[in-house]
């Protein structure tokens, strides 16, 4: 086995060896449940310094843990002994405004990426929280609050550079290597690491958007409200409702700080105007205990809730496909969204019909175009002497929602112990993606992932 340090003398990036001072930052992922100790953290530099840690790794027989923003649950991003390609420090963003498309490196973060955008009055569907990679994300699908007018952040997804696990690096698209392409949207990290993205883009600047935060006696009518209201909405609306206890902030009534809410988050990109109306129809069911809606930059409502989300939390999520939010599944929310045990946790039922079902089932990997709904209980806390109440309430309600929903759940908001769901939360191109996984990664070089086995 050559020596780690050869790495050194081949990438242009850093390489970080347990006895480097910044070693213990490196070798951790944003969830911190996650404690493993890598043999080297790779922050690579450019594609050359990609392709010298893929090669590496697999001539040396090394595990290789891909890292875009490290947000993945089950932390992908690291592994004991392991080599880590770290996407990090390649997070270029250019906008093309006549073209209306981005090429976004495979390390940078939705908020790079709305930022960058928002100088343009572009941006496509993208993650809610800024420090969410666009690389991980975009893999497993993608959704955000663009969802239903402009499809999953896969559907935006129009050529992509990989590097594949024989090293080679390769341009694929709809005509290009058409079947890897397809594997891309929605079959996660399994194929290559993609060092860029080529997106396109929509009109996106300043929205109406924000909050609405229901008592929880109300929460029955106003989720059988916007599920009647979400059937056939306006595209322009993209929003979710979600349990949530609230946080301290200006718009929050001191005495309240603390209560569980079912709170509407709303995006309206539109006319404000117009927003202003179909939001405002939430009020005519039930009087909001507390609000904060109005017009706001695109990129300042996809970061509102980051603060609550920090990185060094510990994080056990359960995710669900849904295709009709029954009477059933409702009451399931009433029991156990009122529960929600700490701030930082919430439950969230994210719409993903409109465009996302413009798309033909099988044209992307993204295998479930069949949900109305992607539904996720994202445990995060932050103390680990709490994690047995914690995931306690994530399992109990996975448990009440399980039978009210469909066999998967999104691959994206999956945890370490769903290696079993896989098949089930990839849904229908799962046979398909086995038989381009032996294509292109027949060795599974690529398998600290939602693992789609070589075939
Ligand atoms: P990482 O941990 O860096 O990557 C996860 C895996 O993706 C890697 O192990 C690798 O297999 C693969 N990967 C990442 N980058 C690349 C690349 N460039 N090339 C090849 N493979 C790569 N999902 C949504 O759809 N919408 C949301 O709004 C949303 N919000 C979230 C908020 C939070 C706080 C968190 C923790 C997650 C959220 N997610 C959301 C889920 C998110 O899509 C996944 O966690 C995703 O894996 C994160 O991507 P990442 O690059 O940050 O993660």
């Amino acid at each position: 086995m050559a020596s780690i340090a050869v790495l050194r003398e081949r990438v242009d990036g850093a390489v970080i060896m347990p006895d480097d001072p910044d070693y213990d930052d490196a070798r951790r992922v944003y969830n911190f449940m996650i404690d493993k100790y890598p043999a080297a953290v790779v922050r690579c530099a450019n594609v050359q310094d990609v392709q010298g840690t893929v090669e590496y790794a697999r001539t040396n027989g090394r595990e290789l843990a891909v890292r875009g923003g490290g947000h993945s649950v089950p932390g992908f991003g690291t592994a004991d002994d392991a080599i880590v390609a770290d996407l990090s420090m390649m997070n270029d963003v250019r906008i093309d405004h006549a073209s209306r498309t981005a090429h976004v490196s495979g390390g940078a973060t939705w908020g790079m990426f709305n930022d960058a955008g928002y100088v343009h009055g572009l941006g496509t569907t993208g993650g809610i929280i800024s420090t969410t990679g666009v690389g991980g994300l975009t893999l497993g699908g993608g959704i955000g609050y663009l969802a239903r007018s402009h499809g999953l952040s896969c559907d935006n997804l129009i050529s992509a550079q990989v590097v594949l696990a024989d090293g080679r690096v390769v341009t694929t698209s709809e005509t290009s290597l058409p079947d890897l392409f397809w594997a891309l949207r929605g079959g996660g990290g399994n194929f290559g690491i993609v060092t860029d993205f080529e997106f396109r883009l929509h009109p996106v600047r300043d929205i109406y958007g924000g909050l609405l935060l229901f008592e929880p006696e109300d929460a029955q009518d106003i989720l059988r409200y916007f599920r009647d209201f979400i059937a056939d909405a306006p595209r322009e609306y993209g929003g979710f409702p979600a349990w949530q206890l609230a946080p301290p902030l200006p718009f929050v009534p001191e005495d309240r700080v603390g209560d569980p809410f079912l709170v509407v988050v709303s995006c309206w990109n539109g006319d404000h105007e117009e927003g202003a109306r179909v939001i405002d129809r939430f009020r005519q069911i039930a009087k909001p205990a507390a609000e904060m809606l109005g017009p706001m930059p695109y990129p300042t409502l996809n970061s509102s809730f980051d603060a609550l989300v920090p990185r060094g939390l510990q994080h056990y999520w359960k995710a669900v496909f849904v295709e009709d939010l029954t009477d059933d599944a409702i009451a399931a929310h009433l029991t156990y969204g009122p529960r929600v045990p700490v701030v930082n946790s919430t439950m969230h039922i994210y719409p993903i019909n409109g465009a996302c079902h413009d798309v033909p089932a099988d044209a992307t990997a993204f295998g479930h175009r069949e949900a109305n709904y992607a539904c996720v209980i994202a445990g995060m806390w932050p103390d680990p002497a709490d994690n047995e109440a914690n995931t306690a309430w994530v399992r109990d309600y996975f448990a009440a929602l399980a039978p009210h929903s469909g066999s998967g759940g999104y691959t994206n908001f999956a945890s370490a112990d769903d290696q079993g769901r896989v098949r089930d939360n990839i849904g229908s191109g799962y046979d398909r993606l086995v038989q381009i996984k032996q294509q292109y990664d027949p060795d599974n070089v690529f398998h600290l992932n939602q693992n789609i086995t070589p075939a």
